[in-house]
């Protein structure tokens, strides 16, 4: 008898809203009664949540720009995170799995950039839950090829996908295996495309969890797959839906993963991702090939983050806004090779990039990383040097969040922290190395317009520094 798997996996995720010229989180009006957004989500969802032991049961990623926050204000509830990870698994297994660093849409990114945010991620997770993560989340699960091929690279075994990014329409309730080239392989669960829209839009059908249930996951995990093998689901959503998008939807999570006491047999089990994508007996998954530069959220591939496509009504801003700050990312790299290539001691800034990672999330000060990686004899201002630039990749990493390119206007507030990130980069960049990259941004800048308000990029990039205290580039 073979009994049906159901997985209930929750993308926690908050974009950074730090100053990133003081690291200081201002407070927002808009999220009241509480301080910011963060604050808020945190009570509406990730507290609860975390109270309730449902994420124990449950599946989730947790993002580390998120994570980070929470370990500052919060960390009552990040701890409980990492202890549901543990009452969940075993020893090298849970309920969690990674997330790339800065939820930047990869397919975008240039390779290095790949490299960096999947090994930032994988970082973050080992020092948040202490063990290494068998999967990780792809931002807006936008993947290509060469994005699935890196992570494998790195040592990632699956990761979760929606249906229309396998290219079939054919798929069985079952876990697969895309073939990433070189001899590797990575597992992908396809999230079940109908649950998972009920369970993010349909108020009505999670209002009762016993009878969502019953009613419509136990009849798809009644029968055995044609081969005889158990039928396994996913129904992947956003987490902050569970209390924050939809009040009291923590509740229906905790009752769907863990059933009261009492509660009659559904015919199937809820397990964890990471034990659904594990190939069973050494068998391995089946074989399937994914649709390039596809995602959750757009149904045109990966247009809604840098082109214009039919869900927003005016998206003219988004590719100049992706070439002005992919041709920054472009002048900054060359800069950082420059600037680095004399420093006795440094054997491969891209390497340091990689690993500078624990500066950001707090577990080693700059200038002693910058000494790790130039030797303890290395002179101070070779430190002082190498911690800069870093500090510049850092910022020039966060500058390409995607929710920056994501809602229908550059004047929201999402697109003006990726412009404060590329002004905190540009400008330790500009200092150090005489350049002035911040005036050809501006000018670059100057050809996107709001739809809504008519000012163009230079204006938009204007007014965030501004409203943080910093002052406005010179002409
Ligand atoms: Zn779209």
């Amino acid at each position: 008898m073979t009994r049906g798997r159901l997985v209930v996996h929750a993308h926690f995720y908050q974009p950074t809203r730090v100053d990133p010229f003081t690291g200081e989180l201002p407070a927002d009006v808009a999220a009241a009664p509480y301080r910011d957004w963060n604050a808020r989500i945190t009570a509406e969802c990730y507290r609860p949540n975390a109270e309730h032991g449902s994420l124990a049961r449950a599946s989730w990623d947790l993002g580390p720009t998120l994570s980070h926050y929470l370990a500052d204000n919060a960390p009552d509830v990040l701890a409980g995170f990492a202890r549901a990870d543990r009452l969940g698994g075993g020893e090298n297994d849970g309920p969690a799995i990674a997330q790339a660093f800065h939820h930047s849409i990869l397919p975008y990114a240039p390779l290095h950039d790949r490299r960096t945010e999947i090994r930032w991620g994988l970082r973050d997770f080992e020092a948040r839950f202490g063990r290494m993560p068998t999967a990780i989340w792809f931002p807006e699960t936008a993947v290509d090829l060469s994005t699935l091929r890196v992570a494998a690279e790195e040592g990632v075994a699956g990761t979760v996908l929606a249906p229309w990014q396998a290219d079939t329409p054919h798929l069985e309730a079952r876990a697969y295996r895309v073939d990433v080239g070189q001899g590797r392989h990575i597992a992908v669960a396809f999230y079940d495309g109908d649950l998972s829209g009920s369970v993010s839009f349909n108020a009505a059908l999670t209002s009762d969890a016993e009878a969502f249930a019953r009613d419509r996951v136990a009849p798809r995990l009644a029968s055995p797959l044609a081969d005889g093998s158990a039928p396994t689901i996913v129904i992947a959503s956003d987490g902050e839906l569970y209390g924050h998008h939809q009040r009291y939807r923590d509740m229906f999570l905790q009752a769907l993963v863990d059933p009261a006491p009492g509660t009659p047999d559904r015919g199937f089990d809820v397990v964890t991702l990471a034990s659904l994508l594990r190939e069973p007996g050494g068998r391995p998954h089946r074989e399937i090939r994914i649709r390039e530069r596809t995602s959750w959220s757009c149904h045109h591939g990966v247009l809604r983050w840098g082109a214009e496509c039919p869900d927003v009504p005016d998206g003219r801003w988004k590719t100049p806004l992706r070439g002005a700050l992919d041709r920054l990312a472009g002048a900054i790299d060359t800069v950082t090779e420059a600037f680095t290539a004399d420093l006795p001691g440094l054997d491969d800034i891209w390497r340091a990039r990689d690993g500078y990672v624990d500066v950001v999330i707090g577990l080693v000060a700059p200038e002693d990383y910058a000494a790790a990686c130039l030797g303890p004899h290395s002179p101070a201002d070779d430190r002082r040097r190498l911690a800069a630039i870093l500090e510049a990749q850092r910022w020039r990493l966060a500058m390409f969040a995607s929710d920056g390119w994501f809602w229908d206007d550059p004047i929201r507030p999402e697109t003006a922290q990726n412009l404060l990130a590329a002004a905190r980069a540009v400008r330790i960049v500009d200092r150090l190395a005489g350049t002035n990259l911040e005036g050809r941004l501006v000018d670059d800048l100057s050809v996107l317009r709001s739809p809504a308000v008519g000012s163009d990029g230079a204006t938009i990039y204007r007014h965030a520094l501004v409203a943080v205290g910093q002052p406005p580039p010179g002409r």
